[in-house]
């Protein structure tokens, strides 16, 4: 059967079966050349040997399961929330994840996926039990020493009471107004109108921390927490111009509320005596399921990848998180969990290059230069799509997309 894409307002609703395994077996080979595959990084932290990756199928937490598995060699296992493939296609995470076990197991690598509401109490302990189940193919403790926590979900249900809480991408205090550029380089406007105290309160409940927390606790209560584990959550902070609509919005709130959950969480882990440690890395902007519906994100990340390329700067999902293990929590000297690289808050910082000034003032320069004339010179407008199509698994090389199915 041949797949088209379907596009509604920088959502896609399809995906390409071969061709997400194809973009993600790229990722693999991509991840091979960029980390080292020992037991143990230079001068730095042991490398982990059992990884849990919540939120795995895409974006930051694919690039992450896939850095623990083919550049640490470590097992892992993964949650994501996905439609199987029954009557019609799945989900692009059903093909990413497909393609992960495959290459996994070609590789020698264990590796196991729990398909479920992250959520909820039930993907708490199915995980559980395949983190058990992990460690026993792999010959190795039960014991996570790294757990990364990547989920983007429009919507909760809070295992406790029952209610779903939908979030809102909307500014506080006062509207939001600005040019919007879409994938096929025309330009817009968007307007958003401020969150109710309703709205705050359900994306810091979507998107917050609590969740985190609630994975930790269901960890520890399992005996299945390495006393020295690493545990991430990413967020995003980005230039001023955004902060209405991202910083000083309702999901900024919600990327506060992940930093208070660092810290309780760490606060925990100190008390009982580990070298267990939490961090919140800001990562750069990329396009992801997730990002592309942010409005001024996609002409900003436009703009943004045109400077980093002329730079020689740019970064891919895979590349962030190659340099994030690399650099930052495995890096050299890194074996002291307070020696990794943090900023005065405490975060890790993946967006050092996005925000170094003259990336910042090029990208403004383009953003205030570009029209529907010169869209194409000016910006990325075209690497943006690309990135996205790919993504849903479209427009990857060495795909038949005449024939394959
Ligand atoms: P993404 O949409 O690519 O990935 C989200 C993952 O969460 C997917 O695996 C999805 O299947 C999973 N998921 C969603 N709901 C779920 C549920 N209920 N149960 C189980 N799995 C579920 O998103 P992304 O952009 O990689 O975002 C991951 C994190 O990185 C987010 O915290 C985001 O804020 C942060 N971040 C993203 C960017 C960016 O530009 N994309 C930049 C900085 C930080």
């Amino acid at each position: 059967m041949i797949v088209k894409p379907m596009i509604r307002n920088n959502i896609c609703i399809n995906c390409h079966p071969e061709g997400c395994m194809a973009y993600a077996r790229g990722w693999i080979a991509q991840a091979k050349g960029l980390m080292p595959e020992s037991g143990r990084a230079p001068g730095g932290a042991e490398l982990p040997k059992l990884a849990l990756v919540v939120g795995c199928s895409s974006g930051y937490g694919l690039a992450s399961r896939i850095a623990a598995a083919f550049g640490c060699r470590a097992a892992t296992v993964g949650v994501s929330f996905e439609k199987t493939p029954e009557k019609k296609a799945g989900t692009l995470g059903y093909y990413n994840n497909l393609a992960f076990e495959t290459e996994a197991e070609k590789s020698g690598l264990v590796a196991l996926t729990v398909n479920a509401d992250a959520f909820s109490d039930e993907a708490k302990a199915k995980t559980a039990e395949a983190i058990r189940e992990a460690a026993r193919r792999a010959g190795i403790p039960a014991k996570v020493d790294l757990f990364v926590y990547s989920l983007a979900s429009p919507v909760r249900v809070d295992p406790k009471t029952g209610v779903m809480h939908k979030s809102a991408i909307k500014p506080i205090g006062g509207a939001f107004s600005g040019r919007t550029l879409a994938m096929d380089g025309s330009f817009g406007h968007a307007e958003a109108q401020p969150a109710s105290e309703d709205e705050i309160a359900a994306t810091i409940k979507v998107m917050g921390g609590e969740d985190w927390e609630l994975w930790h606790e269901a960890l520890d209560r399992e005996g299945l927490l390495a006393p020295d584990a690493r545990a991430l959550a990413y967020t995003y902070i980005g230039p001023e111009h955004s902060w209405p609509i991202y910083k000083n919005g309702t999901i900024g709130r919600a990327k506060e509320d992940l930093e208070r959950a660092c810290r309780a969480i760490n606060a925990k882990s100190a008390a009982s005596g580990n070298s267990a440690r939490a961090w919140v890395s800001v990562q750069k902007a990329l396009v992801t399921r997730a990002s592309a519906v942010i409005p001024v994100i996609p002409l900003y990340v436009s703009c943004l990848f045109k400077a980093m390329k002329e730079k020689g700067l740019h970064e891919g999902c895979m590349e962030q998180i190659a340099r994030l293990f690399r650099e930052r929590l495995y890096a050299e000297g890194s074996a002291d969990p307070a020696s990794v690289p943090v900023d005065e808050a405490g975060r890790i910082r993946l967006d050092d290059w996005e925000m170094r000034e003259d990336v910042q003032a090029l990208t403004r320069e383009k953003m205030e230069a570009a029209c529907e004339g010169n869209v194409f010179e000016v910006t990325d407008v075209e690497g943006f799509r690309r990135d996205f199509m790919q993504a849903h698994g479209f427009e990857v090389e060495g795909v038949d997309y005449e024939n394959a199915d």
